[in-house]
């Protein structure tokens, strides 16, 4: 028996104006993923159909289970739109498993189609109940739910649904930098942002030779983590330590963790503006430390107009990690590597940090040209959902 996939977009769907766009999207997401497979993709108005070889069935669905866009997908068997063709499938997929009870829903496309849905209900069950024995049906409750779809030129059969990723196609929003640590909070919130459709590239800020090698390579294992929800991630590496040196040097000690992110967030806007990004992520979450008081992000927040978004802004640590933990990228984020924010951490940082004392402060030294150099010496990698081709930029 031949088998097809029906992949449902569900939210998607009811977007009038860019419906075609989003589906666009997420066909080509789709097509890209499953490049090294011999499929063939069809789409109508609410759902695509991915035609496959049996031996790739399983590496096929879990590739589909981190794309978003994806509300559900049903593994179905292709039957001919006619009674006799529909009923002998039927019989022949139940045949091959065991039950107690069912339940047959028809749903009918093709109204040209001999019986209508509750007569040809009817039919099958009363076909099945005749072909296995010791069975009943139970419409409230049943073990097994065959689903008939009749359409005009093939017929679909199938017996589950599984859950898609949801969200939206990744692509479907424009450009948004992440700014990624070696933390657990960050590589989440750039995996919810992906969620949403946002084409997100990385931005990690290293302070070596406060910060080792290995701390970049934990934040690129980070990367290659999320790039199996897109197709490349960008991962942009800003040398800080000049920058934090002289915070420390110049800023009460208190002051420093606030001051060093207005900094980050300067630099953040720049590199907006630098790789037509529309948007800063970032890992930060409610009254987790003291930089993330409301105070503090609204003192840190005032440096740049651009929308920063907080995905894991009002989770408890304890659901950012069950996320992690999803995404599997909790496990490298626990190793010990400092970053910059935690090798300057100051004994007690303020809480309520003061707009105009931090201007004050940012006056003691000439910050501008030293962003503008670490904007221009970034290094960028690009990594793709291909492995062994990520290159330097
Ligand atoms: P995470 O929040 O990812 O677990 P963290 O707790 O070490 O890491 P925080 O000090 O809570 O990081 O910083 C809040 C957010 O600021 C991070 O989630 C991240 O988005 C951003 N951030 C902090 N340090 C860096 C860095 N070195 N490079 C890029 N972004 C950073
Ligand atoms: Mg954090």
């Amino acid at each position: 028996m031949n088998r097809v996939i029906l992949v449902r977009y569900g939210e998607l769907s009811t977007k009038k104006g860019n419906r075609n766009f989003f589906v666009k999207t997420l066909t080509q997401n789709i097509e890209h993923k499953l490049n090294k497979f011999n499929v063939n993709i069809k789409k109508d108005l609410g759902r695509m159909y991915i035609y496959f070889e049996d031996k790739d069935l399983n590496e096929i669905t879990s590739t589909l289970k981190n794309i978003f866009g994806i509300q559900m997908y049903h593994i179905a068997y292709i039957a001919d739109t006619n009674t006799q063709d529909i009923t002998k499938n039927v019989l022949s997929i139940l045949n091959d498993i065991s039950f107690k009870t069912f339940k047959v829903e028809v749903k009918r496309s093709d109204k040209s189609f001999e019986y209508d849905s509750p007569a040809f209900c009817k039919v099958l069950g009363s076909s099945i109940l005749r072909s296995i024995n010791n069975i009943s049906v139970d419409v409230h409750n049943p073990e097994i739910l065959v689903t008939v779809e009749v359409r005009q030129k093939e017929s679909f059969i199938y017996l589950n649904s599984f859950k898609g990723a949801g969200g939206y196609p990744v692509g479907s929003q424009p450009r948004g930098l992440l700014m990624l640590s070696g933390g657990i909070d960050s590589p989440v919130a750039g995996y919810l942002a992906l969620k949403r459709g946002i084409k997100v590239d990385c931005v990690y800020f290293e302070a070596i030779p406060h910060t080792s090698l290995e701390a970049r390579e934990k934040v690129i294992s980070l990367v290659k983590k999320m790039v199996n929800y897109t197709d490349n991630i960008n991962l942009h590496i800003v040398n800080f330590t000049k920058i934090q040196e002289e915070i420390y040097k110049k800023c009460d000690h208190d002051y420093v963790i606030t001051i060093m992110r207005r900094m980050m967030y300067r630099i953040m806007d720049m590199l907006c503006n630098k790789y037509n990004s529309y948007v800063i992520i970032n890992g930060e979450s409610i009254g987790q430390v003291a930089s993330q008081t409301l105070v503090s992000m609204n003192t840190i927040n005032s440096v740049t107009n651009i929308p920063v978004i907080r995905p894991v802004a009002c989770l408890d640590k304890l659901e950012i990690i069950d996320i992690a933990k999803k995404i599997d990228t909790y496990d490298i984020s626990i190793l010990p590597y400092e970053d910059c924010c935690t090798v300057f951490v100051p004994k007690h940082p303020v809480i309520n940090p003061d707009k105009e004392r931090c201007i004050k402060m940012e006056e003691k030294f000439d910050y501008y040209p030293m962003l503008e150099e670490a904007v221009k010496n970034i290094q960028t990698i690009k990594i793709t959902d291909v492995e062994d081709i990520n290159e330097l930029l």
